[in-house]
């Protein structure tokens, strides 16, 4: 069956996303709060929705690929927002990293109606987005998918279920926590690399074939090398998934001393003019602290 396609918020994974989903579905409509991101879309002939509501009434599904649970909540919840102006049998696929407890929230709210809602947050960032090779991390199961398999496998075969509602946030959350800090110990360590003499091209070479390594490293090689500290994965999003990880800890009692600790670092870096710039720029403030001397 061939459905319309709603997509929701183009931003650095979005844009790449949708444009999968676009070779898959001639009929998909987008919209973002800011026009400058439809921009693109609109050159390629893709039609934007006048509104959230317009495009409730005229999708059978709709993806979301939005900062956080604040703006996740406002689109499916508002009174100018999906649910109030969808219809049964219709889904919304939510490709935002959020908390369990706010999927939950959504799936229940949406079901009130006959929708569908499904965590489905991703990750692979920009580079994998584009080249469709992204790990997409099912909150459900894989029946509850079936119908619409085709549109998730334009954004990547690989597909994991999780079988439960919330389960893929929270496991996007759990991979979020190990990706950052893993961010930031690896900092530290070419911190070390530059007041121990060792130029950044050795120290890739050998720690990227050593134990040390870590996927974030490789990834993110290329930006390191140089300096290039566009996003990306933007540190202001990286704050927000610490402070998430933190509180699914605490809401569970589940322990974790790792996270506050990497989370203050990554709030220092956005009060240092961070936010906007990529995870990697976490180098440029360790470097910046405690500079090699002349
Ligand atoms: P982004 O900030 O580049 O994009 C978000 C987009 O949402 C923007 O274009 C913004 O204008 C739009 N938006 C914000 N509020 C809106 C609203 N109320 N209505 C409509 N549009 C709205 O972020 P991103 O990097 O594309 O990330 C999107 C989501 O994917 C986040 O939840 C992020 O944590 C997650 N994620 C990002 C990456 C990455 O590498 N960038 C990787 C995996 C997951």
């Amino acid at each position: 069956m061939d459905f319309k396609v709603g997509f929701i918020g183009l931003g650095n994974m979005g844009s790449p996303m949708a444009k999968n989903i676009l070779k898959e579905s001639a009929s998909l409509q987008v919209w973002d709060i800011s026009e400058k991101q439809c921009q693109d879309f609109v050159t390629e002939g893709v039609t934007v929705a006048r509104n959230v509501a317009e495009m409730a009434e005229q999708s059978d599904i709709i993806f979301l690929s939005l900062p956080g649970p604040k703006e996740v909540k406002e689109i499916v919840t508002g009174e100018n927002g999906l649910v109030t102006f969808g219809k049964p049998n219709q889904y919304i696929i939510d490709l935002s990293t959020i908390d369990p407890s706010t999927s939950k929230e959504m799936a229940l709210f949406a079901k009130n109606k006959g929708i569908t809602y499904i965590d489905i947050p991703i990750s692979g960032g920009v580079p994998r987005a584009a080249e469709g090779t992204l790990s997409l991390m099912v909150g459900g199961t894989e029946e509850e998918v079936e119908g619409i398999l085709p549109y998730l496998q334009a954004m990547s075969s690989n597909i994991y279920y999780i079988g439960q509602r919330g389960g893929g946030s929270a496991i996007k959350l759990i991979n979020n926590f190990m990706g950052s800090s893993q961010m930031f110990i690896t900092a530290e360590a070419i911190l070390m690399a530059d007041h121990l003499n060792i130029p950044f091209e050795t120290f890739y070479d050998v720690i990227s074939t050593s134990n040390g390594s870590n996927r974030i490293l490789t990834a993110k090689m290329p930006k390191i090398k140089n300096n290039d500290i566009e996003p990306g994965f933007t540190v202001d999003l990286t704050l927000k998934d610490l402070e998430l990880v933190i509180q699914l800890c605490k809401d569970k009692g589940i322990a974790n001393f790792s996270a506050t600790l990497v989370q203050q670092w990554f709030r220092i870096a956005q009060l240092r003019g961070y936010g906007k710039k990529d995870i990697s720029s976490i180098i440029n403030l360790v470097r910046e602290v405690e500079p090699v001397k002349k």
